[in-house]
């Protein structure tokens, strides 16, 4: 394997980062606060329309959609580089990396010219209304329902409940999965369409976090009026076109970041240990730290392997799943080591722990969105070691007898 960028990749990183070095700089009294929502919004969409002028915005998308015309490893190399200047935006994640991806594959041309370029300049952002409170690894069980309007439209008419819907309270639009016929295997009963979150009839319920935060919805349909022109996709095939935004998601929700190994070192090389040198001379604690350095240096090279995939022209298979197994556990148990250590400071809400604390949150949420631990090692377990499969009780019986509670 060859990590170094070919002559090509080189020369494009060059003109990424010199792109970057004189349009990203922001002085730290001119950045927007993540904590002041609406602000970091705004901030985030300026960046988002600079970066589609430049042909930097969704890289991989044809130039006339409002996309950068390039590869997988072109886009690669500038989040790299984007990293560096520290300009992270989570507004646009869900929607340019699994949303308008699939409205892509599935929508008529008419709705692509009218969506893709306001998207990809994020100008308009786009949530995905897949969970449920009873369905949420097993997305196949939604229980939201549209039925045929009775005047004759055409239009269906949505009614019940989605959960977890990260982005709603700011989102223009959103892909939503329902049931439109009971009568079938879950699978089968499935339709997708896109929707204004304008619409009547839609109730957008933020959920406080314990961070502080409110990131995701709860998102209440009655009676919402769906035309069938926004219908992705054929009628009871919604199953499949679902399947296109959660592949999509795999490679979207990537690794996590945040707080790793050389702060915490630098931490126990600050404060107290067991004895009267350090806490970094504590043999528990160097173990600790020399396993999470060579998880993380794991990651790197699983890393570099999807990238030489990319490269190649190859689709990063079932195996990337392992990155945020690895990853977001990683967080978490790094972050809780590293606010242990700061003592009775570490619940103190300062901006020298902020992004420790930070870390600690977005570790767990991070261990269950876009697939928890046990389901992605459900896929790692079928789909590359090749062993049995998980027991399916409801694989063929139709959708309106699968046995649930009151
Ligand atoms: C930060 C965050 C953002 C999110 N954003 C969105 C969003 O924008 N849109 C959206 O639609 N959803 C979103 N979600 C929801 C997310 O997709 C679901 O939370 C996730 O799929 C798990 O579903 P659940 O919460 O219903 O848990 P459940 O599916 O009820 O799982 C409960 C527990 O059972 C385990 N389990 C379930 N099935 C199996 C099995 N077959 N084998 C072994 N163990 C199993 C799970 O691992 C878990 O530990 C988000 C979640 C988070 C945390």
């Amino acid at each position: 394997m060859d990590f170094n960028d070919s002559p090509t990749e080189a020369a494009y990183r060059a003109a990424a980062r010199a792109w970057l070095d004189t349009n990203a700089p922001l002085a730290a009294g001119e950045r927007a606060s993540p904590s002041d929502e609406a602000a970091h919004l705004r901030e985030g969409k300026a960046w988002q329309a600079c970066k589609a002028d430049a042909g930097f915005a969704c890289i991989t998308w044809p130039r006339d959609w409002g996309g950068g015309g390039g590869t997988p490893i072109e886009q690669v190399i500038f989040d790299q580089e984007e990293a560096r200047h520290g300009r992270s935006y989570p507004f646009f994640n869900i929607g340019l990396g699994m949303c308008v991806p699939t409205v892509m594959a599935f929508a008529d041309d008419a709705t692509k010219q009218r969506f893709v370029r306001p998207a990809a300049r994020g100008d308009e952002i786009w949530c995905q209304l897949f969970s449920e409170p009873a369905a949420g690894s097993d997305v196949a069980a939604s229980r939201t329902r549209a039925v045929r309007a009775e005047d004759g439209t055409g239009d269906w008419i949505v009614d019940g409940q989605k959960v977890w819907t990260s982005g709603a309270h700011y989102c223009d639009y959103g892909i939503v999965i329902v049931r439109t016929d009971p009568d079938v295997p879950k699978h089968k009963g499935l339709t997708m369409f896109w929707v204004d979150m304008t619409s009547p009839g839609i109730d957008v319920r933020p959920i406080h976090q314990a961070s502080g935060g409110s990131d995701f919805n709860e998102v209440y349909f009655t009676g919402v009026r769906i035309p069938d022109s926004q219908r992705l996709g054929e009628v009871g095939r919604g199953w499949n076109v679902a399947l296109v935004t959660l592949m999509n998601e795999r490679l979207a929700v990537g690794g996590g970041s945040g707080t790793n190994w050389p702060e915490l070192l630098a931490l126990a090389r600050a404060t107290p240990g067991l004895g009267d040198g350090p806490a970094s001379e504590d043999g528990g604690l160097r173990e600790r730290i020399a396993d999470w350095y060579v998880a993380a240096e794991g990651l790197k090279l699983t890393r570099y392997r999807a990238m030489t995939a990319l490269s190649r022209g190859e689709t990063p298979g079932p195996e990337s799943s392992i990155g945020k197994i690895v990853s977001a556990n990683q967080m978490q148990e790094l972050s809780r080591e590293a606010l242990d250590r700061l003592d009775q400071f570490g619940i103190i809400v300062d901006p020298g722990n902020a992004a420790i604390q930070h870390t600690w949150f977005w570790g767990g949420a991070l261990r269950i969105a876009g697939g928890t631990d046990e389901i992605l090692k459900n896929i790692i377990a079928e789909r590359v070691l090749g062993l049995p499969l998980d027991i399916r009780v409801d694989r063929d019986v139709a959708f309106k007898d699968i046995p649930r509670g009151a």
